[in-house]
């Protein structure tokens, strides 16, 4: 994949301001550097606002087709490092992206709202990720989450993900106290979980992550075109029809995270996303020979065979207590 040199000194950035005041929305893609269905999405996108067949009437568009150069370059998840963990801005930017945090973290704060455009490894079918209900807890205050269930109903899929933040505190906690027992040196600060999304929420905005589908799915750059359509026409930016969601939602929460801590940790089989689990259904065999079981009814979620030891093997997923109607 070829792109001018230019890009891994500097972000580029399309920006449409209407001339009526309205909301300011920011698209993101590539911010996982492999992840090409929003960057092909945006591409398009552009190229409706530049023949004039999408208009920005009302507020500001902010379209960032590659937000990751150095990992979009190499084709990878991650450049010097994974750039939707512990972004925030830095004084003495030590990577590449932590200088892409201090350009993006101030830009993310100039809006209102955030969709992010992301894809997955393993197959499956696109889902949306929100954040928490509105709380004035210290981990993730929040105050709109109604906005974000109402985009998330209108961007198409059916399945929406919650609960990153809060699990992620929990695997932190679990880590935190492994690597005390074991004196190692990992990952335990629970603002490691700080994404764009959560950085986004920090700063009093509202954020979605899309999931448009599998890497290679042809079909997910159109998965990714159509949201942001779905979210200008929702917004009320642009002339655009909004479509009736569907009919109901799959709302999930994230309710633990499980650590890969050996190299021969294996999985008891291949999972896929979503795979419905049972309460102690065996999940993987640690080196060491102990069963690693579901700890109730409900769903993997992320499961990663490459995991590196001390990180992220998988999430266990179930029913949300949330509904999305309104
Ligand atoms: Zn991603």
């Amino acid at each position: 994949m070829t792109q001018p040199a230019y890009l891994e000194h500097s972000l580029r950035v399309h920006q449409f301001h209407g001339l009526q005041p309205g909301p300011r929305l920011i698209v993101l893609g590539a911010v996982h550097g492999n992840e090409v269905a929003g960057v092909r999405a945006i591409e398009q996108m552009v190229a409706q606002l530049d023949t004039g067949a999408v208009r920005i009437l009302r507020g500001c568009l902010t379209l960032v087709p590659i937000t990751n150069p150095l990992a979009h370059r190499l084709n990878t998840r991650s450049g010097d490092r994974n750039l939707n963990r512990n972004l925030r801005p830095t004084a003495l930017p030590q990577d590449f992206e932590d200088r892409i945090g201090n350009v993006l973290c101030p830009l993310l704060a100039a809006h209102d709202g955030l969709l992010d455009l992301h894809s997955f490894n393993s197959q499956g079918e696109a889902f949306s990720l929100i954040g928490p209900e509105n709380n004035t807890d210290p981990l993730e205050p929040f105050g709109q989450a109604d906005q974000e269930a109402r985009l998330a109903r209108h961007l198409g899929p059916v399945r929406i993900v919650e609960g990153w933040m809060r699990a992620y505190e929990l695997g932190v906690k679990n880590r935190r106290e492994r690597s005390r027992q074991a004196g190692l040196t990992l990952d335990t600060d629970a603002s490691y979980g700080v994404g764009t999304t959560e950085y986004m929420r920090s700063q009093g905005g509202w954020a979605v992550t899309l999931e448009c589908g599998q890497h290679a799915d042809p079909h997910a750059p159109a998965v990714g075109l159509k949201a942001i359509r779905q979210a200008l026409a929702l917004l009320g930016m642009a002339q655009i029809t909004l479509e009736a969601p569907p009919a109901s939602h799959e709302v999930l929460r994230l309710a633990e995270v499980v650590d890969r801590l050996h190299a021969d940790d294996r999985f008891e089989r291949e999972w896929v996303s979503f795979d419905p689990v049972w309460k102690d259904e065996p999940i993987g065999i640690r080196h060491d020979g102990t069963v690693v079981r579901s700890p109730g009814d409900g769903r993997i979620v992320f499961p990663n065979v490459k995991a590196e030891p001390g990180f992220e093997w998988f999430y266990f997923a179930q029913r949300s207590p949330r509904s999305l109607a309104g």
